[in-house]
């Protein structure tokens, strides 16, 4: 495969501008195109007047080795690194031992999924509360300043990765909400007036989302100022 970087396009390019860059930049015909992956997608806002999409794009093409030696020591034209993760052991059969994994924070949840993938059946411990309290005792804090020092930022199920903000936070709150329906999601944006306004959507449906838990007062430990 091939890494194209620094494709820039247009915000409202169209599905087939993509294709068309690629066998400009590798100039060649469609029929030698393969297939393509967007490997990554960033936004260009320096200029606001000209805010566009900068592509990485991973190719497949006929004859790579070929088309590769003619498009030698072009710039942003490199073979795609080979990215596959490797799992760096196996558990030995008839181990009746298991690994412990503390939290279930990202890092924890992800330790934890590596080492069964690796055949370790690994046993994750977590200190605080099922997501569901965990994120309506957060959003009590930072709603109505009540600390749980025991169910907060730092302690809970999800760890902090279950307050990121934007649309995880949002999710959590739609999908654990009882009795109310979920909000219609933001508007996806494809123009430049669309990115500005965007994020405010977004928050305005995370806050929509949010504002349905009520903390339980009994689970108040201790009312910071
Ligand atoms: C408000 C907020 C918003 C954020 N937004 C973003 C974002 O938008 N994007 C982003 O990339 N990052 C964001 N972050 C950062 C991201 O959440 C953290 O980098 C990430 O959660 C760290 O993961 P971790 O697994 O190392 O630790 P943590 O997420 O802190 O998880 C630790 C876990 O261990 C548990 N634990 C602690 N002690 C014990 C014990 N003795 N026994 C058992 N369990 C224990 C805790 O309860 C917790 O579940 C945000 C962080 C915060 C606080």
């Amino acid at each position: 495969m091939l890494r194209l970087t620094e494709i820039k396009l247009p915000l409202d390019h169209s599905e087939s501008a993509l294709a068309d860059c690629i066998l400009d930049r590798l100039a060649i015909e469609a029929d030698q195109l393969v297939r393509y992956a967007i490997y990554r997608r960033g936004v260009d806002a320096r200029r606001r007047s000209a805010i566009a999409f900068i592509y990485t794009l991973d190719v497949e093409v006929a004859d790579e080795p070929a088309l590769f030696k003619r498009l030698a020591n072009r710039r942003h034209i490199t073979h795609t690194p080979d990215m596959d993760y490797r799992l760096v052991a196996t558990a030995p059969p008839g181990l009746t031992q298991r690994p412990v994994v503390i939290g279930t924070g990202p890092c924890g949840l992800f330790a934890g999924l590596v080492l069964a993938q690796m055949g370790f059946r690994p046993l994750i411990l977590e200190r605080g509360k099922a997501v569901r309290e965990h994120t309506r005792d957060t959003f009590g804090l930072w709603r109505k300043s009540i600390l749980n020092p025991e169910s907060n930022v730092q302690f809970g199920e999800g760890g902090a990765g279950t307050l990121a903000r934007s649309r995880t936070r949002a999710f959590l709150a739609a999908r654990f909400s009882p009795n109310s329906s979920r909000p219609a999601p933001p508007p996806k944006s494809s123009t430049s007036a669309n990115l500005t306004s965007a994020p405010s959507a977004s928050s305005a449906w995370s806050n929509a989302c949010a504002s349905r838990f009520t903390p339980p007062a009994e689970k108040s430990v201790f009312r910071a100022r």
